[in-house]
């Protein structure tokens, strides 16, 4: 799967591509938006990541001509703006969604997938199911044994990234570039914090614990309890 980031900012097209190629896509960069234009028309992609304000031509104006040349890469729209009519703007150019920034990169994660699975043509995975976990990820609501349980968004992303990976252990610097922001300052005791109300929420009343701590390494989500 090939991405296309457009972004003129360089900490955030920084983050971008490394977070995407972690993620095992492959991503193109283009700091502007000459060159973001040109490699939308010239390459093929399966998405592009638009930025709507970059100093020469602007995200509207290479969705436009994009669009105009016949082609339908769906492409997801970054915005600092807030008004609705921006949003409008967007969506009536035929970008396929928008996110507003600042934005999690779990949750950049998500929209990708959801693009690249319609995209695709396939069923698209709305339900992430583990044990008796289930994740509605559409309607981002959690429940256990059929019961609801109420998580705060960094929760659920982060819920969502250990189950999207379950079985594989992954290390606090990971789900801190993966859960939280861009300013996020390695201050790893955070996600172990994070991780304790998680579980005190979806493991502690339940026999099965999901959430494991490999110790020295991080923490993973499976269901063969070792603890
Ligand atoms: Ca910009």
């Amino acid at each position: 799967m090939k991405i296309l980031i457009v972004e003129d900012e360089t900490k955030i097209a920084d983050y971008l591509k490394q977070g995407l190629t972690e993620a095992g896509f492959v991503a193109d960069l283009a700091r502007t938006g000459l060159d973001g234009h040109h490699l939308a028309l010239t390459e093929t992609y399966d998405l592009i990541i638009l930025d709507v304000m970059l100093p020469d031509v602007n995200g509207w104006r290479i969705l436009q001509s994009l669009r105009e040349a016949g082609h339908r890469t769906p492409v997801l729209f970054l915005t600092a703006r807030d008004s609705v009519d921006d949003r409008v703007k967007g969506l009536e150019l035929g970008a396929d969604d928008y996110l507003l920034k600042p934005f999690a990169f779990a949750e950049l994660l998500a929209r990708v997938r959801t693009l690249l699975r319609r995209g695709s043509g396939t069923a698209s995975e709305t339900t992430l199911r583990i044990a008796d976990l289930e994740l509605d990820l559409l309607r981002r609501r959690v429940s256990r044994g059929g019961h609801r349980i109420a998580l705060t968004a960094k929760e659920f992303a982060l819920l969502e990234l250990l189950v999207r990976r379950r079985g594989e252990v992954l290390p606090r610097s990971l789900i801190a570039s993966q859960v939280w922001d861009m300013n996020f300052d390695s201050d790893t005791n955070v996600i172990d914090v994070a991780i304790r109300r998680l579980r005190a929420k979806i493991d502690d009343a339940y026999p099965t614990k999901l959430i494991q701590t490999v110790r020295g390494m991080g923490y993973m989500v499976d269901t063969a309890d070792t603890e």
